[in-house]
């Protein structure tokens, strides 16, 4: 099986802009599991020659805000156990709030490595903008527009050393 890259954060972010900009198809895999795909959508990618899985998550949409909480930890802890690498994106236009925090809070306990992408920062050189993000505990963030793809060929070069 492909190594597998699940992309996880709180709904808005652009998780769904930056799987279709780096998944190589239009169309999702459509996975056998009962209940998967209703709420992920898998991907084929390839960067460089390596082939990945790639999984958009968070595609529930919710009533409560309870569930709708629930639905983000959930998806956090899945990608947890499904994933060898994960990819945490935050908005780098809102900044952090308090379900970034806890997506952060589960993703340190997890022993597989995670990149943080700071997503639709669509101008360069917006380096001296993310010191806020240091704070979320899980490294250097990377800036993104998945928008317009600035910052994803760095990432994904990063990203591809850990599979
Ligand atoms: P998801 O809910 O995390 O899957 O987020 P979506 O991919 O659906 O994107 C949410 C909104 O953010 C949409 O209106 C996107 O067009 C917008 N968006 C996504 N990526 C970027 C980006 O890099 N820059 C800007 N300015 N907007 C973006
Ligand atoms: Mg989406």
């Amino acid at each position: 099986a492909l190594p597998v890259v699940a992309v996880v954060g709180r709904p808005n972010v652009g998780k769904s802009t930056f799987v279709n900009r780096i998944a190589e198809a239009d169309e999702a895999i459509v996975h056998e599991m009962r209940g998967v795909t209703r709420d992920r959508s898998y991907h084929e990618a390839d960067w460089n020659g390596v082939h990945f899985t790639l999984v958009d998550t968070g595609g529930i949409e919710m009533g409560t805000d309870d569930a709708f909480q629930g639905s983000i930890r959930a998806q956090a802890f899945a990608a947890t156990r499904e994933a060898d690498v994960i990819v945490f994106l935050v908005d780098g236009k809102t900044g952090i709030n308090a379900d970034d925090e806890e997506v952060a809070r589960i993703l340190r306990k997890s022993d597989k490595p995670i990149m943080l992408a700071v997503n639709k920062m669509d101008t360069p050189n917006k380096v001296d903008e993310m010191w806020e993000f240091y704070q979320l505990g899980l490294g250097d963030p990377w800036p993104v527009s998945a928008m317009h793809g600035n910052g994803t060929g760095d990432l994904l070069d990063e990203l591809v050393e850990e599979l």
